[in-house]
């Protein structure tokens, strides 16, 4: 069958009968994605204005070779490679015409042969296993999904230790949790390799976390962005929350605001900004009415381009039946905790989810003639 994205016409294939799990149904096209394909072509865009000599672009894992055709459309020269040869077939019809090629490759071992200038790994699962090729193969953008959201956000807690070389923790702003947590993992990935990865837009959407890295080959640069990497101590009691930077944690031995022992650690996780905010408001102005998600990729980019650089968020529901309180409008909760002369922000986390630098102490009294 065919499919028309951003424009752009492909022949696709639909999951297959009987395929319910794993990577063949993944193989071909998945319409869930188009969001993130939509976004990939935006940040391609306003990257192309960042980094003009960027001209390559790789998807590793390009299945039918949806994006990697929107990719080529937009005048990226673009290859598409993918193991299975079913793909590599159809990929290469969807590329013909266009400047693109479609390769039967192992991504591992492509990566580890040259440089792309991009590269965009969106494997099914975890991109860990293809971590060290990517941070190796890539010259400007890392571009990666990760579709295991429960080893990220610590409800599967000892995949996502063995995963990503650190403590998840399961709280209640677990997609930032889980997107932190991948950064963090990348980080330290390409710092291994004297590069200095640093995320320039990200987002995490219903089944899948989603970061743009840039990346430089500067061993100096590489041990700053170490910097950026510390714990969250989060108290399961008052939900309070502090984080620390640095290579060893110092976690509480109970809750300095309640006294609990619930204490939890996570960590090391990306305490740094996970987008740059300027470049995430290009990105949504890159965003054109021949997307078929345009309505809520701008919303998200420009939610995500908003937000507070804390390390985590909080969520009004889950305050405020900790508060025994009706919970009420998002705009009017933000609008009071500013008022009160705070930083506040919303969180494209969740329609519920918001950042600011007052304490749940605080928030409680700025918030509390409101109901
Ligand atoms: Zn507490």
């Amino acid at each position: 069958m065919e499919v028309t994205e951003g424009g752009v016409t492909v022949e696709v294939e639909g999951a297959r009968d009987g395929a319910s799990e794993g990577r063949a149904d993944e193989v071909f096209y998945n319409p869930e994605m188009e969001l993130n394909r939509d976004i990939t072509v935006a940040t391609l865009r306003a990257y192309a204005d960042r980094e003009p000599r960027a001209e390559t672009y790789l998807d590793a894992m390009a299945a039918s070779g949806v994006r990697a055709t929107r990719a080529a459309a937009e005048g990226w020269d673009v290859t598409a490679a993918d193991v299975d040869d079913d793909a590599v077939a159809l990929a290469g019809r969807n590329l013909a015409p266009y400047d693109g090629e479609a390769v039967q490759r192992d991504a591992n071992a492509l990566l580890h042969e040259g440089f792309f200038d991009v590269v965009d790994v969106d494997p099914y699962g975890s991109p860990m296993p293809f971590a060290d090729a990517a941070v190796a193969g890539t010259r400007n953008l890392l571009c990666v999904t990760a579709t295991d959201t429960a080893p990220l956000c610590g409800a599967h807690f000892e995949s996502g230790v063995r995963r990503y070389d650190t403590l998840p923790r399961n709280t209640e702003y677990h997609p930032e949790m889980g997107l932190r947590v991948l950064i963090g993992a990348l980080v330290r990935r390409a710092a291994s390799r004297d590069k200095a990865a640093v995320p320039i837009c990200s987002h995490v959407s219903r089944h899948y976390a989603r970061t743009y890295l840039e990346l430089e080959a500067n061993a100096t640069e590489a041990t700053a962005t170490l910097d950026s990497l510390g714990f969250v101590h989060h108290c399961e009691d008052c939900l309070e929350r502090d984080h620390e930077f640095g290579r060893l944690p110092d976690a509480p031995e109970s809750c300095p605001y309640c006294g609990s022992n619930r204490v939890l650690t996570a960590g090391p996780i990306w305490l740094g900004a996970v987008a740059d905010a300027e470049f995430a408001g290009r990105v949504a102005g890159e965003v054109t009415d021949d997307m078929g998600e345009a309505k809520r990729a701008r919303t998200l980019l420009d939610t995500v381009a908003d937000e507070l650089d804390t390390p985590t968020h909080y969520d009004q529901h889950r305050l405020c039946k900790q508060w025994s309180r009706p919970a009420v409008g998002m705009d009017v909760f933000v609008d009071a905790l500013r008022e009160a002369g705070f930083d506040a922000s919303h969180a494209h986390y969740s329609g519920t989810a918001f950042k600011t630098d007052a304490t749940v102490a605080e928030m409680r009294e700025a918030t509390a003639g409101l109901a």
